[in-house]
């Protein structure tokens, strides 16, 4: 049965708003990443020889260094430099791994994800960016600046971080609110530009959290058919956990290590309350699981070393007054 209590509804109901947000979102992002790319296409095409690609440029294994660019040819070379003037984080490493260079000419995406957050790629549309890519790519990509201020956009990632990484999965009544206002702050920004943000605040105080509890045990009744899309309650949650998975398993790999072994917890807790929905996280379960017994194994291997460490203190301690006890005994009784 899947009870959820109200600071679980909290935290889900944050998570529901970014998902509502990212919907309302769509129009604006797509149609403005477009005219930013014809703007560059058309500046490339009057500014270089026009040639295109021959070599399949591929970076893909190439390591994001922050001041480092990736080599290539120079077909690629205008786009990388457009792409970099317009970059407001020329200081810190640009994923540019995540970017296929031949196709920056054709494809929008292919541009925009170098702005975004590592990881991306195999992925090449709307649907594949979840909302923290778009917040970066608006972050990141000066162009977007004439719409909205970047501290705007930073709260709103800032939220995002915290439904991902909070351990228990939980918020209280005022941490809801709060997250809650910088998302509606947003929308309010960018609402003379996005119109579907105009009805944002709206969107997110109607719509509902469903407390649904199946009491059958776990074969759903015939009756019930979850709802996977973008904001009932078991979309939400579905979307949310494979995010949370994925965010998570970054955070591993880049040793962020604090805090994780219990945000893993968190997430494998929530997968199994959550599992007579009958939706399919079976590998992101799996992904979990296998997190978890790495994080619980460097754990104890750190814990070893460190007792280790104070055996051979104590033992060298002992071992020195053991060597210095009869020089301090005579030093003794020379001086009485
Ligand atoms: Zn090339």
């Amino acid at each position: 049965m899947a009870i959820y209590d109200d600071n679980d509804q909290n935290w889900l109901k944050v998570a529901q708003s970014l998902r509502i947000l990212r919907r309302r979102l769509r129009p604006f992002v797509e149609n403005e990443t477009e005219i930013y790319h014809n703007s560059l296409r058309t500046k490339i095409r009057n500014t270089s020889s026009g040639t295109t690609c021959q070599t399949k440029c591929n970076i893909k294994k190439w390591n994001p260094i922050p001041k480092k660019l990736p080599l290539m040819c120079v077909a690629c070379v205008p786009w990388r430099d457009e792409i970099l003037a317009n970059h407001s984080a020329k200081e810190g490493p640009i994923h540019w791994n995540n970017c296929t260079p031949h196709l920056w000419p054709s494809k929008k995406w292919e541009v925009a994800k170098a702005y975004m957050p590592r990881g991306l790629k195999r992925k090449c549309n709307f649907d594949d960016f979840d909302i923290s890519a778009l917040l970066n790519l608006m972050t990141c990509c000066k162009y977007f600046r004439r719409f909205i201020q970047e501290h705007k956009l930073n709260q709103v990632i800032e939220v995002r971080n915290s439904v991902m990484h909070c351990p228990d999965m939980t918020f209280s009544k005022e941490e809801k609110e709060g997250h809650l206002d910088k998302i509606r702050d947003l929308g309010q920004a960018l609402a003379q530009h996005a119109p579907d943000l105009m009805k944002l605040s709206e969107e997110i105080e109607m719509t509902p959290l469903y407390l649904i509890m199946v009491a059958q045990g776990p074969r759903l009744e015939a009756a019930f058919v979850p709802r996977i899309d973008d904001v009932s309650t078991v979309g939400t949650t579905f979307w949310t956990l494979k995010e949370r998975t994925e965010f998570l398993l970054q955070c591993y790999d880049e040793g962020q290590l604090d805090g994780l072994k219990e945000a893993v917890r968190g997430t494998i807790n929530c997968l199994e309350r959550n599992k007579y929905y009958g939706f399919d996280l079976s590998k992101e379960e799996e992904i979990l699981l296998w997190m978890e017994e790495q994080l619980i194994q460097q754990e104890k291997s750190a814990k070893a070393q460190q007792a280790a460490r104070r055996l051979f203190l104590s033992y060298g301690l002992i071992f020195a007054v053991s060597l210095l006890w009869p020089r301090l005994l005579s030093l003794l009784a020379h001086s009485a």
